[in-house]
């Protein structure tokens, strides 16, 4: 059997490995468009802290280890698949045969078309490569605008202000990390950012880029040497044009995670997923989603059945010493309960959302002791019984709820 795995990232190493010890005697081979040996982007902010080196950004420590484990990683980037002939085509037109393919191409920054976005002084933290850019251009002291407070953006963030630049956040939306928390936890998130030094303006479009530095649409200028742009991303599908492979926000799959295309399936970043909570397909962009799925995928393409559970949607940050996580449907649903802690003096913040009497989704600020039991609760899907008017009266009972359901005491 022949496995080809377009992608070294998380999803297709860990695909890579599982196929390895499935299927002992098969040709396993990565085929990734970066030059550095596979890496996890989620290191890229320790890199830029001086926490870590680039090595401490692999995936895998020893240089050998792909070699060792019989996997031929190469550096190509597909141009196009071609299902019929059971081949994909390199930029350099070389072709690769394959008998499963798995793309786990990821997905690439997206940038807003706004002037000036192309500027010298404009750019991404998304590879290794934009690291160094980084690195050589955000000292101390300089000035730096980061467009963009969503999940990376705010992870960026941390890494910036350890830096020691002097740093502006600008976010279209009404408040920090709109799309993973309320408007309370956000605002908390803001006033602490703001209470260390770090400029941030919320619900203010960007309207151009110059070299000043950031004009937005209430006429201010953010002063900036340098603009990281944080803005969303896209999945890297453009190669599967004309492959017949179907596309809606990332290559659609089912929960054994195919492809409408006989022996193509998909994982990570690029696809769009069963998720846990929801019941729909979306594409999660986080790490711990990418890695579920490359790892059953890999059970699947080995001719296994393995069904997908769903990978439950959350991002956990450390913004400058606060801690903050969001779970599954954070925004509660229609007909469900939620009880709610908030004490704004202290930067602490818990919200708490049920369906009948089963928690499906949660927010948190500076409760670092809760974030693993949230999880659990949501992931095992625990009726919570009598814990939940408990829980409702005090939300901050989690681990006492957590115990009890799972029956450990
Ligand atoms: C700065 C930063 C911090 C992050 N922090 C976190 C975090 O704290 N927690 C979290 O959960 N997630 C985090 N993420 C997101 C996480 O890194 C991604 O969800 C994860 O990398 C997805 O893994 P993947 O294998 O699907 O894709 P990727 O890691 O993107 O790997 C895909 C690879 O495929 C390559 N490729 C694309 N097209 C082609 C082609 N045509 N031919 C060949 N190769 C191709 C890409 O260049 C890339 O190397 C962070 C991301 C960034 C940028």
């Amino acid at each position: 059997m022949q496995y080809l795995i377009i992608g070294a990232g998380p999803a297709g190493v860990n695909a890579a490995e599982q196929l390895r010890k499935l299927d002992d005697g098969a040709a396993i081979r990565i085929v990734g468009d970066e030059p550095e040996a596979p890496y996890s982007r989620m290191a890229i902010p320790y890199l830029l802290m001086g926490n870590i080196d680039e090595q401490g950004t692999h995936l895998r420590d020893r240089s050998d280890h792909f070699a060792a484990h019989g996997i031929d990683v190469s550096q190509g980037r597909v141009a196009r698949v071609d299902p019929a002939a059971h081949q994909v085509v390199l930029e350099n037109g070389e072709k690769l045969g394959y008998d499963r393919l798995l793309i786990a191409t990821g997905s690439s920054p997206a940038r807003p078309p706004i002037p000036g976005m192309d500027s010298d002084h404009v750019a991404s933290c998304w590879t290794l490569a934009d690291a160094r850019a980084i690195q050589s251009r955000a000292a101390s002291g300089s000035r730096v605008a980061l467009i963009g407070a969503g999940f990376i953006g705010s992870i960026i963030l941390e890494a910036l202000a350890q830096r020691g630049v002097a740093l502006s956040v600008i976010e279209q939306g009404q408040r920090m990390v709109p799309r993973m928390m309320g408007p309370k936890a956000g605002g908390l998130l803001q006033r602490w950012c703001e209470s260390k030094g770090v400029g941030v303006s919320t619900g203010v479009a960007v309207e151009a880029v110059d070299t000043d530095g950031v004009r937005l649409a209430d006429g201010s200028l953010v002063p900036a040497d340098l603009v990281i742009t944080a803005t969303g991303v896209r999945p890297n599908v453009a190669f599967l044009d004309g492959s017949g492979v179907s596309i809606d926000q990332g290559v659609l799959i089912d929960r054994q995670f195919r492809t409408n295309v006989q022996d193509v399936y998909a994982a990570g970043d690029v696809a769009q997923g069963l998720d846990f909570c929801t019941g729909d397909y979306a594409v999660h962009a986080i790490q711990p989603t990418a890695s579920d799925h490359g790892h059953l995928a890999a059970v699947n393409m080995s001719g296994r059945n393995a069904q997908y559970e769903g990978s439950v949607n959350m991002n956990v940050l450390d913004t400058l010493g606060l801690l903050s996580c969001s779970f599954g449907r954070w925004e509660g649903v229609d007909g469900g309960d939620q009880a709610e802690l908030y004490a704004p003096d202290d930067y602490r913040y818990l919200s708490l959302q049920f369906q009948d009497d089963r928690l499906i989704g949660a927010n948190a600020v500076g409760l670092y002791q809760h974030v693993g039991v949230l999880r659990g609760l949501i992931q095992r899907r625990a009726p919570l019984g009598i814990w939940k008017q408990r829980l409702m009266r005090d939300p901050t009972r989690l681990v006492e709820a957590y115990l009890s359901t799972t029956q450990v005491i």
